[in-house]
């Protein structure tokens, strides 16, 4: 008897458009003999199958395990069908309005296959900068609209040859509707200039700029996501150099090396670092120096870590064959502004830093900075979550309103919403000049045309001098909700782990606008999607000058020694005092007194700044978080020992810096190590927020920690911290989608809003 044919019908929803999904379900359809049609829609792909019931469930099966690298599925519905008895199986033509999927592959890093091509002397694609197909190369840089088709991308001022066409044509192909398919025939090609913007005529601008960079120069290098600065990291001279000319006096530089024997030699590489290297994203790892090592001293002084990633298009992979150890690859831009992506632009705004530019002729329609990562705990930790990621969304447990939340004013990131979905933006970077908060607009006018929507609900921080705050203010005829810093940063650990709370939320950071007008940044919340309230927080201290006392953590020192000894203080024999000018010295603390311009802070992200300044470490800071992540770098894991601490019972729990800060005075006159008082204080505040979270679990049964907040790229501290509370069976969690520091609070601000706009 033979077997009974059915017929079925499955609809999966995803990133399932320009990603090779037909051409794959085509072949598996073969291989099970089953006959049909597949074809995008506006939700993503429907498939139609007929055949026997085992092919059937293996074919289903086939489709979730074996997709296509780019491929990301959602869901697949399936239905029983009619049975047609069509023969074959064929892939729908997709006609204009039906392709409508919102789901954008993120840009990602050039396949397998298509690395063996570039090297491969008899393809005929030998040694091209743009080779790509279905499973790789850019997506979201080139796209100015939806439907992902050639013509909405860059790519359209390229007309295919015959032979790119017969590829795109021919569903067996690798190159299958493969958008940005090209050739040394019909594509972009780079060329070489010098900073005055004159062509400069060699047979091989990549060799050409290999061997610039080899003698020394700087060369601005268009990529995927926008320009970079390179130097070879080995030489001195142009690292010192390029920091100069970009004004980047200490901040760490990234490099890039053809493969992992390159980065093994200089860094320490996990399995887990490894696999991140590796993966399609391509972000920048955070990676421990080997000593001594031949990179620049330079590159990130002061820090245990290198930030180092592999090659992820054609281009760097043959520019860096030419044997570099590594190459500096930073963002190319004068410190603080946006990248730049537009040739002209570059030459305007590069020109003083590079000798040279290399240079392509595929448009970037939105810049996409690299991602940067850290292994922790375990787990991923994005430090940025950009290109290679964006712009695939957090999926959330339920549909929610359309949602534009515009984010903070460091680290900015925005996020719009759509149904079950929260779209976060690429790395837009800090909102203190007229670039970044263009680029802030362009973003979200792109977001909302790509992703077809239009929000009813606007959510902002509190803070009322953020531009981005400012910007939201301004918009007319959209509900707005302003969201409180800290409670957004614990919704948005929430919302990735799917919780909803009540829970304890540990929201630690630099910044962030309470409700009584002080600036919080050390707060133990009681915290759901809707509301908050403090449990815990550190006493407020003045700020001596504000913001000026974020640049110079010796001002917070002295903030935290006056409140620890008073007038004392002048007795006291510590380094840090020696260096600060007795008049200056006067002013403060004549401000802290009679709290002239110094506002009011419970920040851990202070007291970090300030303990720094106490060990000595430095007085002043060239970027922000940068005296705390010396703390950490500093501290000798051994230690375990830790200090006194206290904390004042009440209606809201206060914790006093002052125990701590009289015992690392006191090891610090004892001569003790800055690597011990680190790592003393480091451990101690594990006790103590532990201690402080049983001591709320008693009294409000809550039995979930939520960690989030800037603070929390101290990997001493979040390792130590989660270990701490596991042990006291508490069941925490922590970012490990979008960053923990503001770059991922636009999340919380979305799913705030959702919920104060539902009630
Ligand atoms: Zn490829
Ligand atoms: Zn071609
Ligand atoms: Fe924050």
């Amino acid at each position: 008897m033979p077997e009974e044919h059915l017929a079925r019908r499955l609809k999966v929803n995803g990133i399932v458009q320009g990603v090779g999904f037909r051409p794959f379900v085509y072949n598996l359809a073969n291989q099970y003999n089953l006959s049909g049609e597949v074809a995008n829609t506006s939700s993503g792909v429907t498939i139609h199958v007929e055949g026997n019931l085992k092919d059937l469930e293996s074919f289903a099966r086939d489709l979730t395990e074996k997709h296509p690298p780019l491929a990301h599925i959602v869901e697949i519905e399936q239905y029983d069908e009619v049975v047609n008895n069509r023969k074959g199986f064929r892939i729908q033509k997709s006609e204009g309005a039906a392709a409508m999927s919102t789901l954008i592959s993120p840009d990602v890093s050039i396949c397998e296959d298509c690395r063996r091509e570039l090297f491969d002397r008899r393809d005929r694609r030998y040694g091209y900068p743009f080779i790509n197909c279905t499973n790789c190369g850019p997506r979201y840089t080139i796209i100015n609209d939806i439907p992902y088709d050639r013509p909405k991308t860059s790519m359209k001022h390229f007309k295919m040859c015959p032979q790119c066409q017969a590829e795109y044509d021919d569903p067996n192909n690798r190159r299958f509707h493969a958008q940005p398919n090209a050739c040394d025939t019909c594509g972009p090609h780079v060329a070489l200039y010098d900073n005055q913007c004159h062509p400069i005529q060699v047979h091989d601008p990549i060799v050409e700029t290999a061997n610039l960079i080899k003698q020394g120069y700087i060369v601005a290098i268009k990529g995927l996501g926008g320009f970079h600065l390179a130097v070879d990291a080995e030489n001195d001279q142009a690292v010192a150099a390029l920091r100069k000319r970009k004004h980047r006096e200490e901040k760490p530089l990234a490099l890039m090396s053809f493969d992992l024997d390159f980065i093994r030699k200089f860094t320490e590489v996990s399995e887990s670092d490894e696999s991140l290297l590796t993966s399609i994203q391509r972000p920048i790892v955070l990676l421990r120096k080997k000593e001594p090592n031949s990179i620049s001293p330079q590159i990130a002084p002061r820090n245990r870590y290198f930030g180092v990633m592999l090659p992820y298009t054609p281009l760097h992979y043959l520019l860096l064959t030419h044997d570099f150890t590594a190459l500096v690859m930073t963002s190319g831009n004068l410190s603080e502004e946006p990248i730049a992506i537009d040739n002209e632009d570059a030459f305007k705004r590069l020109g003083n830093i590079a000798d040279y530019f290399l240079i392509h002729n595929r448009d970037i329609y939105l810049r996409s900075d690299d991602s940067i990562v850290r292994r922790s705990s375990g787990s991923n930790r994005f430090i940025r979550r950009s290109r290679g990621y964006v712009p695939v969304p957090v999926f959330l447990k339920k549909d929610i309103a359309s949602i534009l939340a515009c984010g903070a004013e460091l680290k900015n990131t925005i996020c719009i919403t759509k149904g079950k979905m929260a779209f976060l933006s690429q790395h837009i970077g800090d909102l203190e000049n007229l670039a970044t908060y263009e680029f802030f607009r362009l973003t979200i006018r792109h977001m909302k045309r790509i992703l077809e929507v239009e929000p009813e609900i606007m959510a902002h921080d509190m803070h009322p001098d953020y531009l981005s705050t400012r910007w939201a203010l301004k918009q007319q005829g959209i509900v707005k909700i302003p969201v409180q810093h800290h409670h957004a940063h614990i919704v948005s650990a929430m919302t990735e782990n799917k919780i909803e709370g009540p829970a304890i939320g540990l929201s630690f950071d630099g910044t962030g606008y309470g409700t009584d007008g002080a600036i919080w940044g050390g707060e133990i919340l009681i915290a759901d999607e809707k509301k908050f309230s403090r449990a815990a927080h550190f006493a407020y201290t003045p700020m001596p000058g504000g913001t000026a006392a974020i640049k110079n953590p010796w001002r917070m020192a002295v903030s935290y020694l006056y409140d620890a000894f008073g007038e004392d203080l002048w007795n006291l024999n510590l380094p840090l005092l020696q260096t600060i000018d007795a008049k200056k010295l006067k002013v403060i603390i004549q401000m802290i007194v009679k709290r002239v311009n110094s506002p009011d802070t419970s920040s851990l992200g202070r007291l970090f700044d300030g303990v720094a300044a106490i060990v000595g470490l430095r007085n002043y800071v060239a970027f922000e978080g940068q005296a705390a992540m010396e703390l950490e770098m500093t501290a000798d894991v051994a230690v375990d020992a830790i200090y006194d601490y206290e904390w004042h019972a009440g209606d809201i729990i206060k914790i006093s810096p002052r125990p701590i800060i009289r015992e690392v005075v006191k090891d610090m006159h004892q001569g003790i190590d800055p690597s011990v008082i680190s790592a003393r204080f480091h451990r101690t505040l594990i006790k103590l927020f532990t201690e402080l979270c049983q001591v709320i679990r008693k009294e409000t049964t809550l039995n979930r920690v939520v960690l989030s907040g800037g603070v929390f790229q101290n990997s001493l501290l979040l390792t130590g911290l989660i270990s701490a509370l596991e042990k006291q069976s508490f069941e925490v969690f922590t970012h490990t989608l979008v960053p923990t520091n503001d770059g991922g609070i636009c999340l919380g601000q979305a799913m705030v809003a959702n919920a104060t706009y539902r009630s």
